[in-house]
């Protein structure tokens, strides 16, 4: 049951009151899809008089639509209230260290257009920001839709976010980018308000509201890339830590007597089993195995090597598997999440990962902890990330949708 305000009428003004209403009558209507007045009134614990009022404004936007008659419960039959999916859109972006990808979401997070390329995102900024734009105007132009029928734009970044320089990637993990600012550059591009968050975050909230983790609100997402990140919902909501560096579990030290990391340290997750140190190990366990295979180029092919059943290719995927296994280890005794999600194109190979995962955390976490976690692979496909910096956008929107909704705003 969702309840109605916690604060009294004397403590909120009659607008903030209005607001606070309509948010608790839309979060319930885009949940439902389809209600009727009287439902919505007995779900918030709202008068009647103040549901119909609201619902009043609601149908003067284009956000809800009166729709069929739905059943009846002894007296006349009641109107449905739909929430319109397409009543306006989002663009997700997701910013690789190797690529860009971008999709037009609808309020329900239909794909409706993507793009993308790769990137040369660590060392050329200025490119990046300009292939931004590109993205973009390409999702837009494809649908024929204008900048003003977004509500916004959500970036997914490979680095740590802090709150209080949201557009901003951190220089310690992207030195080039010192001076650049996402988020004003799309604004100013596009004059829609834009939320900047960590590519791993951004992978667990998909995974919240769309993939694996629908049923639960505490979950961990590792994200097994040219870095490894780690997102961590925590009771429904992402948890950034104080300065945002919450779950970089990827410069976590396994080993500190390991190789040297571009953060400074030494033996971190990343220098084991980050895309360049796995596809270098892999090359060099080739050479020792006297293979006259090609080595890797990529991740794709390591794992489709692996899932052809290439025995040097099997034993790099369950290498990355132990180690990232130390990981998670330390991680479920530290936050015994009800759930764990591995994306990245290593997951993939599936069972093959996973075995290296559990055989290793076997021996390094608590029983309890490990009977309460299930550990799985992502079932979300690689546009995954654009769709969870979708999702940051929608979520924002629907807890203010009187800041984010401007028709809405207009209707109060
Ligand atoms: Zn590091």
């Amino acid at each position: 049951m969702i309840s109605a305000l916690q604060t009294t009428p004397e403590i909120l003004g009659a607008s903030a009151m209005r607001a606070k209403h309509s948010q608790l009558i839309l979060s319930l209507l885009w949940n439902e899809r389809g209600i009727s007045r009287a439902d919505l009134a007995r779900r918030t614990s709202l008068s009647r008089s103040t549901v119909s009022a609201i619902v009043s404004d609601l149908l003067s936007t284009s956000l809800v639509r009166e729709s069929h008659a739905g059943a009846s419960s002894g007296g006349r039959r009641p109107i449905i209230l739909e929430f319109q999916d397409q009543s306006s859109f989002i663009v997700g972006i997701e910013l690789g260290a190797t690529h860009i990808s971008c999709v037009l979401m609808d309020l329900r997070c239909n794909i409706q257009a993507k793009w993308s390329a790769p990137a040369r995102v660590r060392d050329e900024p200025e490119l990046a920001l300009q292939q931004m734009t590109t993205a973009v105007r390409s999702v837009l132009d494809e649908k024929g839709l204008q900048p003003s029928e977004l509500i916004g734009i959500g970036v997914a970044v490979p680095s740590p976010v802090d709150r209080e320089r949201p557009g901003e990637l951190l220089p310690l993990i992207l030195p080039k980018w010192k001076g650049y600012n996402i988020a004003q550059h799309l604004e100013v591009n596009f004059e829609r308000p834009v939320f900047v968050d960590n590519d791993a975050n951004l992978g667990a909230l998909a995974e919240l509201w769309w993939g694996a983790g629908l049923a639960t609100k505490d979950l961990a997402y590792i994200k097994v890339a040219t870095g490894v990140g780690a997102g961590l919902i925590i009771d429904g909501r992402i948890f950034r830590g104080s300065g945002g560096i919450a779950g970089e579990i990827g410069h976590s030290s396994i080993d500190p007597d390991g190789p040297l990391c571009i953060c400074g340290l030494h033996g971190c997750l990343t220098t084991f089993i980050g895309t360049p140190a796995l596809l270098e190990r892999a090359e060099e366990e080739l050479r020792a195995s006297g293979s006259v295979r090609r080595p890797a180029a990529s991740i794709d092919e390591l794992v489709d090597a692996a899932l052809d059943g290439d025995p040097v290719s099997v034993e790099m995927i369950r290498y990355a598997g132990d180690k990232l296994g130390v990981g998670i280890a330390n991680m479920l005794n530290l936050l015994n999440p009800k759930m764990v999600v591995l994306g990245g194109g290593i997951a993939r190979a599936g069972d093959l990962l996973l075995e290296g995962v559990r055989s290793t955390i076997g021996g390094l976490s608590l029983p309890e902890s490990i009977r309460a976690t299930l550990i799985r692979t992502t079932g979300l496909n690689e546009w995954g990330i654009a769709v969870g910096a979708a999702t940051l956008m929608l979520q924002a929107a629907l807890d203010q949708p009187t800041l984010y909704f401007s028709e809405l705003r207009e209707a109060l």
